[in-house]
């Protein structure tokens, strides 16, 4: 059931990558009938990092037409996050939260979710080629082209009527069309690998998240992400230069880092690395906008922010299905505000979570998780935050989120990090 598009096209939809973001705006605009290429360079399925979801996706996927392939796959189950900073622990349940929907999600490795969101789209009806790198775009409010090369050396180009990008930190539009724009985060960089966690502890709760802070450099946090196989996710965040006197090498900062955390180091002690070590450098990034004359950015191609709150995967799933019935409508002739429609209100939740990760990097949200003397209603609000659902206006953290967070933190005993340790 192949939407008719006009001979002088190619496909209605080109979308550069098959991530996350890419494989819900080519499925949910397959489901609408339209002709959709997707242009990915890797062959899936293959590693990724990134395998925290919240619940706040999983309406998301189900939008897509996702879900049901991502609830057959049995990842581990996930309620919440876990705190961990020297001897203090504390724990947010999800399903405890201000706003309605979702309270639970998944753990999952990003080879095996990927592949099985684009195998879902394709079995819809997208084509998708693997192999291919996207090397130009000529953007067009009608018709817009790209080229790639594919692994023979040959360089094709494709019409369409609409580009998406979806092509994460390949960032093409964002370099080929100078969009770049300071991220306005201080450049930071994440050491991390797999392994095979051989935990016992009866009190590790596999069903979260443990984010855990450095004992004496609170800059610096670590995630386990346990998957459901017995293997999990282990990496570290902080500064670059902070990181990088850890050791000479991504896997001697690794274990020097795990090392420093007592729970992680307990936790830890029988866990074997399945995988080369990974470094990722100065990921966040921002572009001056997010659309332009027969374009937008989906996912990371636009803003990434930071890891802390594993808040990636659901922004790039709520930039697709937000922009999946605008090129619906694009493409039926009717005329699209991209700026209000799609720009603005995605920014919004963005926004949110910017201010939550300034918010844990100067000290105020560390303050409040790890507080005794939390308001349950607040915990509530702020539980939903981290439970994905940074859109929802109703809660005051989410349309007041930096002043609402700053008023909590002093309530919980905030001291700003400059004067923490300051003589009284
Ligand atoms: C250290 C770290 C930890 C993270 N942890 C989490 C987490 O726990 N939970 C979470 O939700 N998010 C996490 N994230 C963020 C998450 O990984 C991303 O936000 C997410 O993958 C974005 O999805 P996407 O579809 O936009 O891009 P991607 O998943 O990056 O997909 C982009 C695709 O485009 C392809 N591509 C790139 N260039 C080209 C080209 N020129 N031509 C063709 N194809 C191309 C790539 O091969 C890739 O497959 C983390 C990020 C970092 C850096």
């Amino acid at each position: 059931m192949t939407h008719e598009h006009s001979s002088d096209v190619d496909t209605d939809v080109v979308i550069i990558g098959a991530g996350p973001a890419g494989a819900a705006a080519a499925s949910q605009l397959t489901g609408l009938g339209h002709d959709v290429r997707v242009l990915e360079r890797s062959h899936f399925p293959r590693f990724s990092i990134g395998e925290s979801l919240l619940p706040q996706c999983m309406s998301y996927l189900e939008t897509a037409g996702l879900l049901e392939t991502v609830q057959a796959a049995n990842y581990q189950f996930k309620n919440g996050a876990a705190f961990t900073c020297g001897t203090k622990t504390t724990a947010i349940d999800f399903r405890e939260k201000f706003t309605p929907g979702w309270g639970t999600t998944y753990q999952i490795e990003r080879a095996d979710f990927d592949h099985r969101l684009i195998q879902a789209a394709a079995d819809r009806g997208a084509k998708v080629d693997f192999g291919v790198t996207v090397t130009d775009v000529c953007p067009d409010a009608t018709r817009p082209r790209v080229s790639y090369v594919d692994e023979d050396g040959k360089t094709t180009t494709l019409t369409a009527r609409f580009l998406l990008d979806a092509s994460g930190y390949g960032r093409v539009l964002a370099r080929k069309l100078d969009l770049e724009r300071d991220p306005r985060l201080e450049p930071r960089m994440a050491v991390f690998t797999h392994v095979e966690d051989h935990i016992d502890d009866p009190d590790y709760d596999r069903e979260k998240i443990l984010i855990g802070v450095h004992p004496e450099d609170a800059s610096i946090w670590y995630w386990l992400i346990p998957f459901a196989n017995g293997h999990a996710s282990v990496g570290v965040v902080g500064a670059i230069e902070t990181l990088e006197q850890y050791g000479d090498s991504a896997e001697a900062r690794w274990h020097a880092l795990i090392d420093a955390e007592p729970r992680y180091r307990q936790l830890l002690r029988n866990a074997r690395p399945l995988r080369p070590f990974g470094e990722l450098k100065g990921y966040s990034a921002d572009v001056s906008n997010l659309h332009g004359p027969g374009y937008a950015l989906l996912g990371n191609a636009g803003e990434f922010l930071d890891p802390v709150f594993s808040s990636g995967v659901t922004i790039a799933l709520h930039s697709a299905i937000m922009a999946a019935p605008l090129v619906n409508r694009h493409l039926h002739g009717e005329s699209v505000d991209w700026q209000t429609e799609f720009e603005a209100p995605l920014r919004h939740g963005i926004a949110t979570f910017r201010a939550f990760v300034d918010a844990w990097y100067d000290g105020r949200l560390q303050s409040i998780v790890f507080s005794e003397s939390q308001p349950d209603g607040l915990k509530r609000m702020i539980s939903a935050v981290l439970a994905g659902y940074a859109w929802d206006q109703d809660n005051p953290f989410v349309s007041n989120a930096n002043r609402r967070l700053s008023t909590l933190a002093q309530l919980c005993g905030y001291l700003p990090r400059q004067t923490q340790s300051s003589p009284a």
